[in-house]
């Protein structure tokens, strides 16, 4: 799978690698193929003669640094992940992510961490201080790095000012928000660009994919390809068709918001339900700011239910729905382990069928 959309990435790529920064932040939505882009730059970056192809440079697969590299055994590279994202992930990177976590069997049964660490950074940090083996430079991938805690991306920040020679940092980040400034000012950033969403398509037929299913799920994943084949995959288009039933079913006065809450907590987490609430609200809202502007929707693919769900959300409900919007927001930032996310959920649902 090449992933055709990363093309300007790769070219992006292309250019720095010509006089090569010291710390890189790839940065994209999540689903854009960004583990994919960091590890072909992480081996073309090992590799001894890596080829340029068109506008990207590739690994040539054969050098000594390639085999090393490919067998999950390169001393040079160095790669920092959560737990989750590891156990979630599966990929010649995850041999190296073991060498900065915890051993499973000291883990015990507890949950897999959803951060970095700082424990993680600091010996990444005694590392990167060790002279190099076989390549040419050192070089760290730090993915998801939006998920180090802050005292991890503190630690990172000393590394990031004081930076080591012949070597490079790659940081992957799928919320900017959630990465300090501080952190990102020390970067040169490389975007991923989302695909068109007729280049979308076309991929997802070529996984499979049926066109209304790939337009349904690039609807419901933000047009970020990777995302909607995992989510057709794991059926989540049907759950997602089934909250949109569910709430005109509560509008159309039959089923009041604690039946609700329990239809849609058979469907999918809290989590997850947060999110496509939050995506409903934000499609309710631009259609009535689209009442004034033409252009494509991105509910196109949900016209019919749309319609009706957006019959009630008048001009004069507007403010209504941004309450409601931000009422998920700050749902959201509770910790749901403390909270019990039904009742959230119960209390939004209530709002939301008074907007009715
Ligand atoms: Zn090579």
């Amino acid at each position: 799978m090449n992933y055709d959309w990363l093309a300007s990435a790769r070219d992006q790529f292309v250019r720095l690698s010509a006089q090569l920064p010291h710390a890189i932040l790839i940065q994209s939505a999540l689903g854009m193929g960004k583990h994919k882009l960091a590890t072909e730059m992480v081996s073309s970056l090992l590799c001894e003669a890596p080829v340029k192809h068109e506008q990207s440079l590739q690994a040539c697969g054969e050098c000594r640094n390639c085999t090393m590299f490919d067998s999950g055994n390169h001393p040079d590279f160095h790669y920092i992940s959560s737990e989750r994202y590891v156990e979630s992930n599966d990929s010649v990177l995850a041999h190296y992510a073991e060498r900065y976590l915890e051993a499973p069997e000291k883990r015990g049964k507890r949950k897999p961490r959803k951060i970095i660490s700082v424990d993680q950074i600091r010996t990444l940090i005694d590392n990167f201080g060790l002279s190099n083996h076989s390549a040419d430079r050192k070089i760290a991938l730090i993915m998801p790095a939006d998920t180090m805690n802050i005292n991890a991306s503190n630690a990172l920040l000393k590394l990031l000012e004081e930076p080591n020679p012949d070597s490079v940092i790659i940081l992957v980040c799928n919320d900017l928000s959630r990465l300090p400034m501080t952190i990102r000012s020390r970067c040169i950033g490389l975007n991923v660009d989302p695909p068109l969403l007729e280049q979308a398509v076309a991929w997802l037929t070529s996984q499979g994919v049926s066109d209304d299913k790939a337009y349904k799920a690039l609807a419901i994943c933000g047009g970020a390809p990777l995302l909607a084949l995992d989510y057709i995959r794991a059926d989540e288009v049907n759950d997602f068709e089934a909250v949109l039933e569910a709430l005109l079913a509560m509008q159309g006065g039959g089923v009041g918001p604690v039946e609700t809450r329990e239809v849609l907590l058979k469907l999918q987490p809290p989590a997850v339900l947060l999110n496509w609430l939050q995506l409903v609200i934000n499609w309710l809202i631009a259609n009535l700011q689209m009442q004034a502007h033409s252009g494509p929707a991105p509910w196109k693919a949900y016209t019919r239910v749309f319609s009706k769900l957006s019959r009630q959300s008048d001009v004069s409900k507007r403010a209504a729905l941004f309450r409601l919007y931000d009422e998920l927001l700050s749902i959201k930032k509770q910790d749901t382990d403390i909270v019990n996310p039904g009742l959230l959920l119960d209390k939004w649902l209530i709002s939301y069928s008074r907007l009715l």
